[in-house]
């Protein structure tokens, strides 16, 4: 699974090269296609207008964007906002950009009584399910990593970030990508763009539409090649966390990156969770969020979040959806 990573993405890529080159033409309308490896996956912006040049630069600006913001929130680079915090053992005062996106996750981690926690940084490093020598940790373990975490261990006052506990590693996994769909979004659409989407592995935000609404695939969880549903959706985010993206297997038993913060292992309830919503920053940390809960509490959150839709897969294969997106769906 680890090794062959690269190389499918590599083939991704080159596939996606080749289809950047085609131009859609007849009324003048023009469709640039690419693509860039950024936060840890393939992202794919696609955007129609007019003017194939000015489409071309502002893909790029959204592109520089996207990885501007991955600058500051990611835990690899030194001197991020997320690295610094981590390092500090009070707090310390980050970008506007990275508060933002802390008190949107402190929003969704109340919502959800914890279930969505961005304290758990040293207990991914326990584990290392994203890196090539993943294990299994012993309780001891895990119960030092989770010493001082929870949803409490986080303040914000304007942009000055509090922690109440030194050893608290700041962890924006599961919201900082939607965040930077969603400034992607932006640039596109100050660069005069009206149609576009931008598809971070699967984590979709869509701009305008062609004239009739977008179809989005929603991955089936067992079969790569399978969609679980298609969505019938307008100008929104769209949103999926799935224990089939990152994970490794031992003794028979599948461990994945989506981590109960109660226990400290991979949350066992769902296959996944998909969250429609207006901002894919929202429907990051709600996707998160739902996944941990399962299809029972998951559901009745996303119900009880205004202008929020979704549908999780649960451990036993069967899926569930709120009311509002019944007649969008479409079955295999
Ligand atoms: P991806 O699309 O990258 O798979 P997700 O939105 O599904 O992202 O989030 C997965 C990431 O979220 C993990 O890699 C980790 O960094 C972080 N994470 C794991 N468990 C939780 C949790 N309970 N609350 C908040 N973030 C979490
Ligand atoms: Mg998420």
């Amino acid at each position: 699974m680890r090794f062959t990573r690269p190389i499918i993405i590599v083939v991704l890529l080159i596939a996606l090269a080749f289809f950047s080159l085609q131009r859609l033409a007849g009324d003048g309308t023009e469709t640039v296609r690419r693509s860039r490896l950024l936060m840890g996956t393939v992202v794919e912006i696609e955007a129609s207008g007019k003017d194939a040049e000015r489409l071309d630069r502002t893909v790029t600006e959204a592109f520089n964007e996207m990885e501007r913001i991955e600058g500051l929130m990611s835990p690899r680079r030194p001197d991020s906002d997320v690295a610094r915090l981590s390092l500090s053992p009070a707090g310390t005062e980050v970008s506007p950009e990275t508060a933002e996106v802390i008190d949107l996750g402190l929003d969704v981690s109340a919502a959800s009584d914890g279930a969505f926690d961005m304290t758990l940084g040293r207990l991914k490093d326990l584990w290392g399910i994203e890196t090539e020598s993943p294990r299994v940790p012993s309780p001891t373990e895990i119960r030092e990593a989770l010493a001082g975490c929870g949803r409490q261990a986080l303040r914000l006052e304007g942009t000055r970030v509090i922690k109440t506990d030194p050893k608290v590693a700041v962890d924006l996994g599961g919201i900082a990508k939607g965040y930077a769909i969603d400034r992607a979004i932006a640039v596109l659409r100050q660069g005069g763009v009206e149609i576009a989407s931008v598809n971070a592995g699967g984590d979709i935000r869509l701009l305008g539409d062609k004239g009739r609404p977008w179809r989005i695939g929603i991955r089936h969880p067992r079969d790569p090649d399978g969609l679980t549903a298609t969505l019938i959706l307008g100008e929104t985010a769209v949103v999926t966390s799935g224990d089939y993206e990152r994970f490794f297997e031992a003794d028979g038993v599948r461990y994945h990156h989506l981590f109960d913060p109660r226990t400290g292992t991979p949350a066992s309830l769902s296959r996944s969770a998909t969250v429609v919503a207006k901002t894919a920053v929202q429907a990051d940390a709600l996707s998160t969020a739902a996944f941990v809960l399962g299809p029972e509490a998951g559901l009745k959150l996303l119900e009880d979040t205004p202008e929020v839709e979704g549908l999780i897969v649960g451990a036993d294969g069967a899926a569930v959806l709120t009311t509002g997106l019944k007649g969008r769906v479409e079955w295999p």
